[in-house]
């Protein structure tokens, strides 16, 4: 019987691309850049790329924002400071938080039954800040995010971590709800998490079987949980 859920946050909770896409716009504005969608969809590739080195700890998270601008404005042929980019690029992350559909009422419903939390690879100020902004926050328990454990999903060690955070509760009494298949699905499964994919993406990749339950909207949830 499941008594605690963990909710990862970005593109599950919030709509981490979204908020990308708004922050990288008032980043160009301030580098005097000519923003074009282009900008965006390079970004996105290229982050992947380089968020699935740091998953399979093939890439540091300080490799990551040392390359990941230069990366984009060379793939653009812009001819940009990418140091300068990154830095304005994550100072204006954490002021912008767009909601997923439903996210707000579903965790409003999951705090009514379960003791809810976040577990998230993205640093613990930047997701207080966007859960506060979103008015997620007050409905969430915790916020468990690779700082405090030092080490990022979907590594198992990140999971047992938060396994003893979430203690008295035991693994077959945790639910795990996460977009990525690598980082939260085959992490959770790992540890022995009930787990929950949100295909935020419409990817019409088969339900694998390190997915208990495969839903394409937050609202769906209500139905497992
Ligand atoms: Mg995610």
């Amino acid at each position: 019987m499941i008594k605690t859920v963990l909710l990862d946050i970005d593109n599950t909770l919030l709509d981490f691309n979204q908020s990308a896409k708004l922050t990288m716009q008032k980043a160009f504005d301030e580098l005097g850049l000519q923003y074009r969608d282009e900008v965006f969809e390079t970004f996105l590739r290229v982050n992947d790329i380089l968020w699935k080195k740091i998953e399979r700890r093939e890439m540091t998270r300080q490799e990551l924002h040392a390359v990941r601008w230069w990366t984009v404005f060379g793939e653009l042929g812009l001819n940009a400071d990418g140091d300068k980019m990154e830095r304005l690029f994550l100072d204006n992350l954490q002021d912008f938080a767009v909601p997923i559909d439903g996210a707000l009422d579903l965790v409003k419903y999951l705090s009514g039954k379960y003791a809810v939390f976040t577990a998230s690879n993205a640093p613990y100020a930047q997701q207080v800040k966007r859960l506060t902004i979103s008015g997620i926050k007050p409905y969430v328990k915790g916020i468990l995010n690779f700082e405090a454990i030092g080490v990022h999903k979907p590594q198992p060690q990140f999971f047992e971590e938060c396994l003893k955070a979430l203690s008295p509760a035991k693994k077959e009494e945790i639910a795990l709800i996460g977009d990525s298949l690598s980082a939260d699905m085959e992490g959770g499964k790992s540890v022995g998490f009930t787990t929950i994919w949100f295909n935020y993406a419409g990817s019409d990749t088969a339900a694998t079987d390190i997915c208990d339950y495969v839903v394409n909207s937050l609202s769906e949830i209500t139905n497992i949980l």
